[in-house]
This record gives C-alpha cells, sequence and structure tokens, in this order.
C-alpha cells in the first residue's frame, strides 16, 4: 500500500492564521463532534492535548470522506503518532492559536449537544405516553397471546428510555468536560498575558503588541508612539521602605498610569521596574504630551504606604515609529531616550531626537 500523509487542510489554514469561510467552520465543527463521540466512547480524556491530536485524526478522516472502525483509527493514530505509547497519557504544548479555535468549536459542541439533549427529553416524553397507552390497551385484553406480546413491547419501551437517559447523562457529563475545558482555556490565556504583580499586559504580550503595531505601521501607514518608563532610584525605595513597599509602589503606578491612558493605548509591564506604553494614532507631539501629563501625574500622586508617603518619580523615553525602523530598532531608540532622562537629572521625559540632538 502507498504511503498516506495523515494531514489537516483545514488547520493548516487555522495555523497560517487564514480567515475561515463558513463553510471551514461547519467543517472544523462536523470534525470535532466526530472526534467528540469517539474520545468519548473509548474513554480518552477530553483534555486540550487530545483533543489536538484527535482533531488532526479526525479532519483527515472526514477531508478524505474514509469510514473507518475505532479499531482502525486508534491504528490510523499509532501511525501518525508513533512515538506515543499510550493515547490517555499525552502531553505536548498547545498554540494559543490553537487554543482559540477549541474555545470556538468547544462553544459550538456544547450548543448542539444541548440541543441534542432537548430533543432526547421531548422523545422520552413521547415514550411514556406510548407506554401509558399500551398499558392501559393491555387491561382490557384477555386473549394471553396478545398480552404477553403488549409485555414484551413495554420492556422494549423501558429499555429505550433507560438507554437514552443513560444517553442523556453522558451527554451532559461531555457537556460538563468541555465547559470546564472551555473555562480552563480562558484561564491559561489570561495568565500567558497578564502581569500577575500589576495586573497590566506582560513582555510576551507586549512583543506581540508591538509587532502587530509595527505591521500596522507599514500596511497602512498608521502612527504610533512608545513610551519606555523606569522609576527613578527604586532601589533606594526597596532600600529605604522594603521589598514589599517596592512591590506596592509598582502596583499603585500601574493603576496611575493606567488611569492617564487611553483604552486602546497598551500598557505592559516591561521589566522589573520598567514599563513600555504603545499609543496608537498619535503624532510625535501628542505622543510627548501624554508622556509629560503621566510624569506629572506620578509626582504629583501620593503613593501612601502605611502611616508613610512614599516620593515616587518616573522618567521616560519617547520614540516615534518611523520608516525603517522595527520593533527592536524602535525599542532601542526609545531606551536611549530614557537613559538620556535619567542622566540628565531623571523626573523628566526625553525624546529620540533629543537623543540624536545630542550626538
Ligand atoms: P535609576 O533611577 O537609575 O533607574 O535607579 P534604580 O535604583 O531605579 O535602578 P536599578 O536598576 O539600580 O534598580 C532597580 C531595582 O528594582 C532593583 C530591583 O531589586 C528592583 N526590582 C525589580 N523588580 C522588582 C519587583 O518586582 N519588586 C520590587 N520590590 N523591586 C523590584
Ligand atoms: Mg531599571
Ligand atoms: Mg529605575
Amino acid at each position: 500500500m502507498a504511503e498516506r500523509k495523515i494531514e489537516c487542510k483545514v488547520l493548516k489554514r487555522v495555523r497560517e492564521k487564514k480567515k475561515l469561510t463558513s463553510g471551514e467552520l461547519q467543517l472544523i465543527t462536523k470534525i470535532a463532534k466526530e472526534e467528540l463521540k469517539f474520545l468519548a466512547r473509548n474513554n480518552i480524556p477530553l483534555i486540550p492535548e487530545n483533543y489536538i491530536l484527535w482533531f488532526e485524526i479526525f479532519c483527515y478522516l472526514i477531508e478524505n470522506e474514509l469510514e473507518l472502525s475505532d479499531l482502525e483509527i486508534l491504528g490510523l493514530f499509532k501511525e501518525k503518532y508513533p512515538t506515543i505509547e499510550k493515547v490517555e497519557s499525552v502531553l505536548v504544548e498547545v498554540e494559543p492559536q490553537e487554543k482559540e479555535l477549541l474555545k470556538r468549536v468547544a462553544e459550538e459542541i456544547v450548543n448542539e449537544v444541548d440541543k441534542v439533549i432537548e430533543s432526547l427529553d421531548v422523545h422520552n416524553k413521547n415514550l411514556e405516553e406510548k407506554e401509558n397507552s399500551f398499558r392501559e390497551i393491555k387491561e382490557t385484553i384477555s386473549d394471553d397471546t396478545v398480552k404477553g406480546l403488549l409485555e414484551k413491547i413495554l420492556s422494549e419501551l423501558s429499555e429505550i428510555k433507560g438507554q437514552n437517559e443513560e444517553l442523556k447523562k453522558k451527554l451532559e457529563e461531555a457537556n460538563n468536560q468541555i465547559r470546564k475545558l472551555t473555562s480552563e482555556l480562558e484561564e491559561t490565556k489570561r495568565e500567558a498575558s497578564i502581569d500577575f504583580l500589576t495586573q497590566v499586559a506582560n513582555r510576551a504580550s507586549f512583543d506581540r503588541a508591538i509587532t502587530d503595531l509595527v505591521n500596522d505601521f507599514y500596511r497602512r501607514n498608521y502612527p504610533f508612539a512608545l513610551l519606555m518608563i523606569d522609576i527613578d532610584n527604586f532601589k533606594k525605595i526597596n532600600d529605604t521602605y522594603g521589598h514589599q513597599a517596592g512591590d506596592y509602589v509598582l502596583r499603585e503606578l500601574a493603576r496611575v498610569l493606567k488611569s492617564q491612558l487611553r483604552a486602546r493605548d497598551v500598557i505592559a509591564r516591561y521589566g522589573g521596574e520598567e514599563f513600555a506604553i504603545l499609543l496608537p494614532g498619535v503624532t510625535f507631539s501628542q505622543a510627548i504630551r501624554v508622556a509629560e501629563r503621566l510624569r506629572r501625574a506620578v509626582e504629583k500622586h501620593l503613593f501612601k504606604y502605611g502611616d508613610k508617603v512614599i516620593p515616587v518619580t518616573i522618567s521616560i523615553g519617547v520614540a516615534l515609529m518611523r520608516e525603517g525602523l522595527d520593533e527592536t530598532a524602535l525599542v532601542e531608540k526609545a531606551d536611549k531616550a530614557l537613559y538620556l532622562a535619567k542622566r540628565s537629572g531623571k523626573n523628566q521625559v526625553k525624546t529620540d531626537l533629543d537623543v540624536e540632538l545630542e550626538e
């Protein structure tokens, strides 16, 4: 037999970040439904890792219109993933993008399964009505053969009812599992993008945001500016008031900065006591004005810690996105401006143009 390549076209499109057509979304839902049934049937846990691996298998089956038995499908899995020993204990890293897909699929499946459960309820009610009328008929009949036959029908009806209840229970369990999975995915997404101490974006999501803006700048000529912020003499704050007080200053500073920004601005904790802010759609002079406003707001704010007020100031470097720059070069420019602000006495705003004038 010629060697077959077990692959999934629609997943490839997802990985390439292609926009999916409604037909493709329908296909994904169909794949996921078949997959879910199979996983439940074979007691394979519904964890995200399994979900992805098996998704590829079912995608291959459905895209190629193959109808295989469960045993053959398990064989296919072994063929595709020869290094995985036990299908129940699979651990691989799931890409954030695929988590997004999983979430969407999971939501659709939950809705579908809810509908099936509803129709099962209706079905069981019908069965019950039939059962009752058969029982009534049975009372009026004296013929033993007919009575025996009705007896049999009645017991079969109650068996079907029992099976339906069983199925309903399984489906409800599956739905609960999927709901849990969805909220876990939500949770990991949050954890991966927020800085725990200050509750602003973390370095990873800052990197994603600046890349998006750089792409937008070259695609649509959409301007933006970057502010690099560093707390002045933060080491002294730690030394004087303690590390806990330092942590409080970081949290409170993030709050003060955030309160001065628009919804679409991005504020991130860039490093220990450094913050980075992206200002989409601003001119150079607007960016400088925002930076100056931030600097002043921090200088004026009362950082109350216990019965003490901790004096806090920040230095800011501003750089405007320009033709020829990429993310790294832009950060470098803002960083240089920040160090010029430090050298010039701290608690001030400097720009990449100031740096050029210095040189
Ligand atoms: P400068 O004005 O030149 O920026 O001086 P500085 O003291 O702020 O800079 P330096 O880089 O010497 O010190 C930064 C300090 O920030 C050192 C480090 O212990 C502290 N730091 C970094 N992350 C945290 C944190 O999460 N919590 C606390 N409390 N301190 C932190
Ligand atoms: Mg620093
Ligand atoms: Mg500092």
